[in-house]
């Protein structure tokens, strides 16, 4: 399974920094080296019905495998990936991995990738998107891009016709972190999303603040009006999960229902045949 994440990972490590071979005592060191020996894995969260508990889909997450400091989270070196814009061959290589992983599964398994402002605002990612769905085979439908409303900010113009093509090719799009962001309303209208995800500290207070209740209420009554589908992240408990269901949420996402995990887990948690393994298939090519 890792021949073709092999393949292109030093690929695009050799087009994007080609000059910046010497190794440095530094993270930024250690994460160049990363993407050179294709050090990351891309683990998936399933996501269910919040009303029958039948899987809908999952978000790809991903870790580092830091040779020392061993399986790393994306918020230590998301941030650094972005700033040193190693993001970019980063980026290409998840989607890449990520759409080749889901075209294993079934039709009725949807895959959300998290994208950054810094790729973003790459005129590339179109280009990058499209060909990993053609190569790959992956049904556009299939895949969701997550953003949160930081990317909306700034070059609106530019975004809207970005998204307008994404959305063009049958790509559904979700707005992350809902409610910890800025001019929440005006991006939800200025936007085509098909889903909201509403964030977790909403859901965690759910108990102790009344007030999250009420949030997520009217979250849930705009989106009904606008026709967009609400998920809650970060669910934890049964009592959460029977809470966001009265409320009217579509979707639910947290350890409750299952944590990010490898692939190979993650397939035997939703008991997931590969299609590969059911066809006749030629044996999987090694390319240098
Ligand atoms: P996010 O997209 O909002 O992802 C949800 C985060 O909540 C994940 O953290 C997930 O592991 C965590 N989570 C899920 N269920 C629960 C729960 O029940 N309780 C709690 N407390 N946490 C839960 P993770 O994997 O550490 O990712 C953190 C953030 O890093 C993501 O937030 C996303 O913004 C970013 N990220 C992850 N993968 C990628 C990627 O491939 N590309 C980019 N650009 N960003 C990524
Ligand atoms: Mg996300
Ligand atoms: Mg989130
Ligand atoms: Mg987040």
């Amino acid at each position: 399974r890792s021949k073709s994440a092999g393949r292109s990972c030093y690929t695009m490590y050799d087009d994007a920094m080609s000059a910046e071979l010497e190794a440095r005592n530094t993270l930024e060191g250690d994460l160049r080296d990363a993407i050179a020996q294709c050090q990351f894995e891309v683990h998936y969260q399933p996501f269910y019905d919040a009303e029958t508990r039948e899987r809908r889909g999952v978000e790809a997450l991903v870790r580092w495998r830091h040779p020392v400091k061993g399986l790393v989270p994306p918020d230590k070196f998301i941030p650094l990936a972005e700033s040193t814009g190693l993001i970019v061959p980063l980026g290409e290589w998840i989607i890449g991995r990520v759409c080749d992983d889901a075209t294993a599964w079934p039709d009725d398994v949807k895959v959300a990738v998290n994208l950054s402002p810094v790729q973003f605002k790459q005129s590339e990612l179109f280009d990058v998107i499209q060909s990993a769905l053609a190569r790959s085979g992956l049904d556009p439908k299939r895949l969701e891009i997550e953003i949160t409303e930081s990317v909306l900010l700034e070059r609106a113009a530019e975004n809207e016709s970005f998204i307008d093509r994404l959305k063009g090719l049958g790509i559904s799009l979700a707005l992350d972190d809902f409610g910890t962001g800025y001019s929440s309303l005006r991006s939800l209208t200025a936007f085509p999303f098909n889903k909201i995800k509403i964030d977790k500290s909403f859901v965690a207070n759910l108990s102790v603040r009344d007030e999250s209740a009420a949030v997520i209420s009217s979250v849930v009554t705009l989106a009904r009006g606008l026709g967009i589908q609400i998920t809650a992240e970060g669910v934890e408990t049964e009592e959460q999960l029977a809470q966001l269901r009265a409320l009217g949420v579509n979707f639910a996402q947290g350890y409750l229902l299952g944590r990010p995990m490898p692939v190979e887990q993650l397939e035997q948690h939703l008991d997931i045949a590969r299609a590969s393994d059911e066809t006749d298939e030629p044996a999987p090519q090694e390319e240098g």
